[in-house]
């Protein structure tokens, strides 16, 4: 079984409301869309979604790795040897991570049609049904609690809150939550770097003495201030998570050496795929590390991806995949079922994924 061709399509799906974090502000969710088709009649899919403000990809840059580097190197190749596809794929061009987890996610789904398996099971996995937190997008303390309020009368059980500048206001968010959400729902906050290290102390200090439960504080401060992550790591009774501070190996590696966070929050689209996200795993296990199973703003063919090696590795403890059930419609046919803090996976083979909105698709 060959690569006979890798094409790109583009979808742009309205959301259910603007998206704001510590960033970034969204209202469409936009994704370039890969089609890897096989000698033997197989596709699969693959997805990217261009993250500028966080792996530095814009639609362009991701289209021009995938038609310039990634098709050229990869085109012809024999899929039965994955281990050689993925090595190429990985060294054809540097970076550009997003780009390689398309095609990456694309090979997988393909090679999981081939052999008639669900992509959980290829994996090594059992597991068929996740749990997953929904995103509190950053706004006024009312608001928030109001979403979050919203979220839970869906059967949302763990809310993730995304968070400002640090301070009273921060601090205000999450009381104004707690508060109206009860004290059994679960509660994760996300700085996205917003924070100086210590304001991050004091703020997470502060939630801490007031009781609001706070099970985890997710990238508190600049990525590449790993100085800074120790300190709060330190600091804080609150488990850190890193996230924008951890891409590759190597990231995992000196903020696990520097005990500069507790935990990683993996995501496709920063390792470059699910082939390098296993060696992720693995360095996490090793330092007894638990990780968190993250998304981008992505549809249904990037989470499905993410969903299934979740389901297959118990390294993640937590998983917060929520990005198809932030979109105001669901246009593909198959994949993983998303229901409010809950996802299903199906045992149809690869991803699941039969049918995308795509319908024209470049690089033949
Ligand atoms: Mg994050």
């Amino acid at each position: 079984m060959k690569i006979q061709d890798i094409q790109t399509g583009e979808l742009s799906l309205p959301l259910l409301r603007p998206f704001h974090t510590a960033l970034r502000t969204v209202k469409r969710l936009s994704s370039v869309v890969v089609r890897v088709q096989s000698t033997t009649g197989e596709t699969g899919y693959g997805e990217a979604p261009p993250t500028a403000a966080i792996t530095g990809e814009t639609k362009d840059s991701i289209l021009s790795a995938i038609h310039s580097f990634i098709r050229p190197a990869l085109l012809d190749m024999d899929l039965s040897n994955l281990e050689d596809v993925f090595s190429r794929l990985s060294s054809c061009v540097p970076k550009n991570h997003s780009a390689k987890a398309a095609v990456d996610i694309a090979l997988y789904d393909l090679y999981g049609k081939h052999l008639g398996k669900p992509l959980y099971a290829l994996l090594g996995g059992n597991r068929r049904e996740l749990e997953t937190s929904l995103t509190i997008s950053l706004d006024t303390p009312d608001q928030m609690a109001e979403d979050s309020l919203n979220a839970i009368r869906k059967g949302c059980r763990i809310l993730k809150l995304k968070l400002g500048r640090g301070g009273n206001m921060d601090i205000r968010r999450v009381s104004a939550v707690r508060e109206a959400v009860g004290p059994q729902i679960r509660l994760w906050v996300d700085a996205n770097q917003g924070w100086t290290p210590w304001e991050a102390i004091l703020t997470v200090s502060a939630m801490e003495q007031m009781g609001l439960h706070v099970e985890l504080v997710e990238q508190p401060v600049d990525a590449r201030n790993l100085m800074g992550m120790q300190m709060v790591t330190r600091q804080v009774n609150t488990p850190v998570l890193a996230d924008e501070s951890v891409f590759s190996l190597l990231d995992a590696q000196k903020v696990l050496e520097r005990n500069a966070a507790d935990a990683i929050n993996i995501k496709l689209m920063k390792t470059g795929g699910i082939h390098s996200a296993l060696t992720l795993c693995e360095t996490a296990a090793a330092h007894g590390a638990p990780c968190m199973m993250g998304c981008m703003l992505e549809s249904k063919i990037a989470v499905s991806a993410a969903a299934h090696l979740a389901a297959a590795k118990s390294v993640f403890a937590w998983t917060d995949l929520d990005g198809p059930l932030l979109c105001r419609t669901d246009p593909f046919e198959g994949g993983a079922i998303f229901s409010p803090g809950k996802i299903l996976l199906t045992d149809a083979p690869g991803l699941g994924i039969t049918k995308t909105p795509c319908s024209r698709w470049s690089g033949s």
